[in-house]
């Protein structure tokens, strides 16, 4: 008798968590529960994220009842990045759809996120309207989600929500590390894919704590920083570093000739602070130039993306 063909998974919902073995019981019933109303075949990924807590044997016990809930194991705690990278590359569906593992999010919302995703959109995130967080982190991210939109020109809300869905094309070209994570919808964007969002219920936690403290505004600058070079600058940065060192080396021009005039009109010049700040400023010029034509070098040298850039072709092998 010949087999059945094996049924192709349409949705991976992939779950990082860290530490939150209370409430994968609940989690992984709402998911299941709304995910069978959607009658599309689907997967559980849990990246269980160096927990501590015994979480891998919850999610193990989980697992034997139902194997549609698979596992991905670190060996140590890599952050939130490398769980949904790892994720995401485990993945077989069509569509992706994230969720924290700390019930703030609602699964039921999922139906939601699927149904904007077909009104055109490439990723469709969610936007904690009413956020049930501390009036501080509040406060923290709307400052760091307006400077978001605004440096990125993505024009949505919420940057940080951990509940998203997306065609599997928008995994496959993201690349995180660090903190990245935060700025997904801003990297996608960058990359030419449609980004649409979604008001969704944001419930306070009911167990565990949280796994950022206020360490993250002060790094929240220096991503803000990172994103700026990655979505402007990454294919050119000579005109970033170029730029600024002919600043500061036409700066430095200005002081020295400045300088060399008095000099020559009989005055002596060896003891002024001056000559020293635009001697440095055309040295530190010169070499930000360098540092840029480094930087020319390595984009020319690893140019790995060129096939994640083409969205359909037509009559090319
Ligand atoms: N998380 C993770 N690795 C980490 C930190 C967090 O996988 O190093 C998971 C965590 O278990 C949760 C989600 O990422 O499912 C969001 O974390 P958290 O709720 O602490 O962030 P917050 O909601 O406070 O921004
Ligand atoms: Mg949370």
């Amino acid at each position: 008798m010949p087999t059945p063909p094996e049924k192709t998974i349409e949705i991976s919902v992939v779950i990082p968590c860290f530490n939150e073995k209370q409430s994968l019981k609940e989690l992984c019933a709402r998911l299941t529960d709304t995910l069978t109303k959607t009658g599309k075949t689907y997967e559980l990924i849990f990246v269980n994220d160096g927990s501590t807590d015994n979480s891998l044997s919850e999610l193990q016990r989980l697992r034997t009842s139902d194997e549609r809930i698979k596992i991905i194991h670190f060996r140590k705690n890599f952050g939130k990045s490398q769980a949904l990278s790892q994720g995401f590359h485990h993945s077989q569906g069509r569509i992706i759809v994230t969720i924290d593992a700390d019930l703030q999010d609602q699964p039921e919302e999922i139906p939601n996120l699927l149904a904007h995703l077909d009104n055109g959109y490439d990723l469709v995130s969610g936007w904690k309207k009413q956020r049930s967080d501390s009036f501080g982190r509040k406060t923290a991210s709307r400052i760091f989600n307006t400077c978001a939109s605004w440096i990125t020109g993505i024009k949505i809300h919420d940057f940080n929500c951990g509940l998203k869905a997306y065609r599997s094309e928008v995994t496959r070209a993201l690349n995180l590390y660090g903190e990245l994570y935060r700025f997904i919808p801003a990297l996608a964007g960058w990359q030419g894919f449609r980004i649409g969002e979604i008001p969704v219920k944001h419930s306070p936690r009911s167990y565990g704590r949280s796994k950022y403290g206020s360490e993250r505004i002060i790094r929240g600058f220096f991503d803000l920083l990172t994103i700026i070079f990655l979505t402007k600058y990454i294919q050119r940065p000579l005109h970033l570093f170029g730029g600024l060192g002919f600043l500061f080396a036409l700066f430095g021009c200005i002081i020295d000739t400045y300088l060399a005039v008095l000099w020559f009109s009989g005055e002596h010049i060896g003891h002024r602070p001056l000559l020293l700040l635009g001697t440095l400023l055309i040295i530190i010029g010169v070499q930000f130039v360098c540092f840029g034509l480094l930087g020319e070098l390595i984009v020319f040298s690893s140019r790995k993306d060129i096939d994640k850039i083409v969205k359909d072709t037509y009559g090319v092998e």
